[in-house]
């Protein structure tokens, strides 16, 4: 069988996808986003969608950093 590019794409997206930890930042913000409101409305967060964006901080310094300083505000906001 002869892949075309399109397919190779299209599967490397899917074993991307596989990964349930895997968000790209652009994904993870939106994601930190509702974490955020949520957490202002005092609203619980399940475990599945806080270890999903605390899985991508720990992997990538730059999100842990805005993660972190959004803690602070949060924190600060008491
Ligand atoms: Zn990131």
């Amino acid at each position: 069988m002869k892949l075309d590019p399109e397919q190779i794409k299209k599967l490397a997206q899917q074993t991307l996808d596989a990964k349930p930890a895997h968000v790209s930042c652009s994904d993870w913000i939106h994601r930190v986003g509702e974490f955020v409101e949520a957490r202002l409305r005092g609203d619980e967060l399940s475990t599945e969608r806080l270890r999903s964006v605390w899985q991508h901080a720990k992997d990538c310094p730059p999100c842990m950093d805005e993660l972190e300083a959004l803690e602070r505000l949060l924190d600060a906001e008491g």
